[in-house]
């Protein structure tokens, strides 16, 4: 049973499994890894230090995806086409982005993708991605190898 006044919170993990959790009472942070939990769908209740206890739902069906206006390029791998684009969200699992002309690009399409974070280092990230729907000039993406965990992505992503 939860407390009526529970707190409940989704939370959404980084490309490490963690999540930002904190305290409704006392403000308090704490980054715990909640991987183990990532696919059941049922409340957590947590214990703060303070002695508050609150509940969170991991939200896995969607990474956390972060709006973004990062410029960058796209090549179809074996063919001749290039251009450029604007990265307009990225999750630990891929990313959006729209281009300005129209390309010949569907679902299936292999591409490399390269483009420049705005915050830190601002590293270029570059991924081998497939397409996974295109609407017009908006294409969304899934990086081929979701494993290669990125420290400057991971870092990227966690929510601000
Ligand atoms: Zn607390």
């Amino acid at each position: 049973m939860l407390a009526h006044d529970a707190v409940i919170k989704n939370v959404y993990l980084d490309t490490y499994g963690q999540a930002p959790l904190t305290c409704p009472t006392c403000e308090r942070t704490k980054h715990a890894n909640l991987a183990p939990h990532k696919d059941r769908h049922i409340p957590l209740k947590i214990k703060c230090p303070c002695g508050a206890i609150f509940v969170i739902i991991v939200d896995t069906r969607k990474y956390y995806r972060k709006g973004t206006q990062l410029p960058g390029k796209f090549i179809k791998l074996r063919s001749e086409i290039a251009g450029s684009m604007v990265v307009e969200n990225v999750s630990a699992t891929g990313l959006g982005f729209r281009t300005k002309l129209k390309y010949d690009l569907h679902e299936g399409d292999m591409l490399e993708v390269c483009f420049t974070l705005d915050k830190g280092q601002c590293a270029e990230i570059c991924r081998t991605v497939t397409v996974k729907h295109t609407d017009d000039y908006y294409v969304g993406v899934e990086y081929v190898h979701t494993r290669d965990v990125d420290a400057d992505l991971g870092h990227y992503l966690l929510p601000d």
